[in-house]
């Protein structure tokens, strides 16, 4: 069934609480629905929202706002050691981690507790723990805006990458509604236990069921995440930059001055000579944990996520957080900061 609204409020559908509003908001529980919506008459341009946990509206948004509710879970060939999993993209995601590892099928679990829907999961390509939804999708089925048909894209044909996949990025963005994605979780113990943090939480223990993981994970992100119920953020605001040998070198020369020898960077092999440093590391460095921006503030538990915790933020408030963030990063250690979030214009 389709339900469509004019001049719907989207304060209650971001997870920033931005008080925007779209000229046209559409809800829609089947994948058939679409067929029946004339894309080239709805007010433009058209944004697909699941639990609009990593997006910031920046305005008023002049077209139409789709958002599905197609919930399903169907489990295929349940005597097979590797599960295939059929999944409605309105499904909130962390329902479907807590059914799973609620099964004992393994895949998800380091993924507890991140905010969203299914279908935008698949677009962000979603990572936390060591783990990436790539690594348990099997294929994503969409809706074919262009061609005006259904879609099935095999693991292999998303593009996937860190924080993105072909869902996101032109030529493609804009022109493929994800309507469900597939799953292969293992019966099999499967723990993904190499993010050292998680190690840690787990004492060295090898767990026995995804549920112990999932638990440990929902302690770690409830000691330094905020709770998206209670003060409005989209998550990690920015990318964790990927650094050239000499930029990398740079930003410990300016350590270095700062805090003497042997202050370690924190960093990971991004491969052909690369270093990924994180960006909440950059921005704590700056002195900006914690800091008050106006109406917004940078969380006081983890640098990377910049909070509307007066709940009275508005854009301007986001985006000047944003600025003030970024400036202080690249004067202090000449390292650009890419937004994670999608900035709506
Ligand atoms: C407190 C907090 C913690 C977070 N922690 C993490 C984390 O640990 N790891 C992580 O990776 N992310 C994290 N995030 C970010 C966010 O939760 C994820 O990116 C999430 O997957 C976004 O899903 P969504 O349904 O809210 O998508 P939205 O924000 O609504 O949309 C995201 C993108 O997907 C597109 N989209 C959504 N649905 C569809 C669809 N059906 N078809 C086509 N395109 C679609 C949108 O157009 C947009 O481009 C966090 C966010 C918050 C608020």
């Amino acid at each position: 069934m389709i339900k469509t609204f004019d001049n719907f409020p989207l304060k209650e559908k971001n997870s920033f609480r931005m008080d925007v509003s779209c000229a046209r908001y559409i809800e829609y529980d089947k994948a058939d629905d679409l067929k029946e919506i004339d894309f080239n008459t709805l007010p433009q341009p058209v944004l697909c929202i699941g639990g609009g946990s990593n997006l910031l509206f920046t305005a008023d948004f002049p077209g139409t706002v789709l958002h599905s509710k197609i919930k399903f879970v169907k489990y295929v060939d349940v005597g097979l050691d590797e599960i295939p999993i059929a999944v409605g993209a309105g499904v909130t995601f962390d329902e479907l981690v807590k059914e799973t590892c609620g099964h004992g099928l393994w895949g998800l679990e380091n993924l507890s507790l991140i905010p969203g829907d299914v279908g935008g999961a698949a677009v962000q390509n979603i990572g936390a723990y060591g783990v990436e939804i790539k690594d348990v999708v099997s294929g994503v089925v969409c809706y074919d805006i262009q061609e005006k048909k259904k879609v099935t894209f095999k693991k292999d044909e998303c593009a996937y990458a860190y924080r993105s996949s072909r869902f996101k990025e032109a030529p493609d963005k804009g022109r493929y509604i994800i309507t469900s994605v597939l799953f292969r979780l293992s019966r099999k113990a499967r723990p993904q236990c190499g993010y050292q943090g998680l190690c840690d939480a787990l004492g060295g223990i090898e767990p026995t069921s995804p549920q112990q993981i999932r638990e440990e994970v929902i302690k770690m992100r409830q000691a330094k995440l905020p709770d998206p119920a209670v003060i409005g953020s989209a998550g990690s605001f920015f990318k964790n930059p990927v650094l050239t040998m000499d930029q990398f070198l740079h930003v410990a020369g300016v350590a270095e001055k700062e805090h003497g020898e042997h202050f370690p960077v924190p960093h990971y092999d991004a491969g052909l000579g690369m270093l990924k440093v994180p960006a909440a590391w950059l921005i704590e460095q700056c002195g900006l944990k914690g800091k008050r921006i106006g109406q917004a503030a940078v969380y006081e538990k983890q640098a990377l996520v910049i909070v509307n915790d007066s709940g009275s933020a508005s854009p301007e408030d986001i985006l000047n957080a944003m600025e003030v963030v970024t400036n202080s990063v690249r004067e202090k250690f000449s390292v650009s900061l890419t937004p994670e979030v999608e900035i709506i214009q």
